[in-house]
């Protein structure tokens, strides 16, 4: 099916070797009968996409990057029964093979053969984007096109914590206070968490987890956070940072049966001091990863608790939006990046002129 926009050329950021990021003028895409064209109004860089731009460089040259977005449904291929232009939508990334052992348990976020919006095809930094009608995700109008872009991270606080599996009354603390952490906190809240402690090295970060509804904060930098919390018995620990720093001070600071999640990406080795090990034996402490956001039904309840909690107002979004930017200034946000040249949290990226 040709598209009624197909002729134009729209902007699109493209990548190419890793740090060779270009805007590009390309032909806007065209859909077949089950999927939707979207014009992106909101696009977030997702702390994936920084090593996917910097160091791995495009999975194929030319890759649109782009994954966490919301905008509008422009154009309906035929067989999308239940979508219509006009309609705000986010979407889930992943495109599950559906097949394998993992997708027929329903684990689809470790599906042996998946595809992937702005990692392993054309993604949501451009003026357009087609996805397939089963990746939808309908936004209330109570849910800005901002905080649509920010359901992705929203969700994988969400898997994470349930990962933890964390109950009512809990005493929950969060490592890493990145745009997955400040979902945690209010998250953990929502869940019925009775405490929620973060901690974080830098101030502004943990100042924000405080606006958020954070109980306690701690700078690691300046206290350490297993002493800080000695008297404190902490139920789960959800690491964000991936630091093995903070992957040892979790194990040693959680209590009798609770439970670590290592969720932020490190790709380093991690040694737990005696005193961990010693405790993850004595305090039967459970440790596990958690990856991505999906559970059974695709994309699981994951997704519709993060938007349902968003449309009521029970969680902000705006607090953690760092930065916003023009498409045109993509590729020298990701040089900042490269540098160190800003100090981030969510960044996102408009793509209409
Ligand atoms: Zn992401
Ligand atoms: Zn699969």
């Amino acid at each position: 099916m040709k598209t009624t926009q197909g002729g134009n050329t729209v902007k699109a950021v493209k990548l190419y070797e890793p740090g060779n990021l270009k805007v590009e003028q390309v032909d806007s895409p065209s859909i077949d009968s089950e999927e939707v064209l979207i014009q992106v109004k909101a696009v977030g860089i997702c702390g994936s996409d920084i090593p996917r731009a910097l160091v791995k460089g495009a999975y194929y040259q030319g890759l649109t990057l782009g994954h966490e977005f919301a905008g509008i449904i422009v154009e309906c291929g035929q067989d999308t029964e239940g979508w219509k232009v006009g309609d705000r939508v986010t979407i889930a990334p992943l495109v599950p093979c559906m097949e394998c052992d993992y997708c027929k348990i329903g684990k689809y976020g470790l599906c042996d053969n998946y595809n992937y919006y702005g990692s392993r095809t054309d993604g949501a930094m451009a003026k357009y984007i087609k996805v397939h009608k089963n990746n939808l995700l309908k936004l209330p109008d109570t849910v800005s096109y901002e905080a649509g872009a920010m359901v992705d991270p929203a969700a994988n606080a969400v898997h994470g914590l349930w990962r933890g599996d964390l109950k009512p009354g809990d005493t929950v603390v969060v490592i890493g206070l990145g745009a997955i952490g400040l979902f945690a906190v209010q998250y953990a809240r929502e869940m019925g968490a009775a405490e929620v402690i973060a901690i974080d090295v830098f101030e502004e970060k943990l100042q924000v987890a405080k606006l958020l509804g954070a109980d306690r904060v701690i700078n690691s930098k300046e206290a350490d956070p297993i002493i800080e919390l000695e008297s404190t018995k902490v139920n789960l620990v959800l690491d964000t940072s991936g630091s093995p720093t903070a992957q040892n001070q979790a194990v040693s600071m959680t209590g009798k049966l609770g439970s670590v999640v290592f969720l932020g990406i490190s790709n380093k080795e991690l040694t737990l001091s005696a005193k961990s090990v010693d405790r993850l034996l004595r305090y039967e402490i459970g440790i596990r990863g958690s990856w991505n956001s999906f559970s059974d039904p695709f994309p699981g309840e994951e997704w519709s608790f993060t938007i349902e909690c968003m449309a009521k107002g029970r969680i902000q979004t705006d607090p953690i939006v760092s930065h916003r930017f023009k498409i045109d200034e993509t590729p020298d946000v990701f040089e900042k990046i490269k540098n160190k040249d800003i100090v981030f949290n969510k960044i996102l990226i408009f793509p209409e002129e």
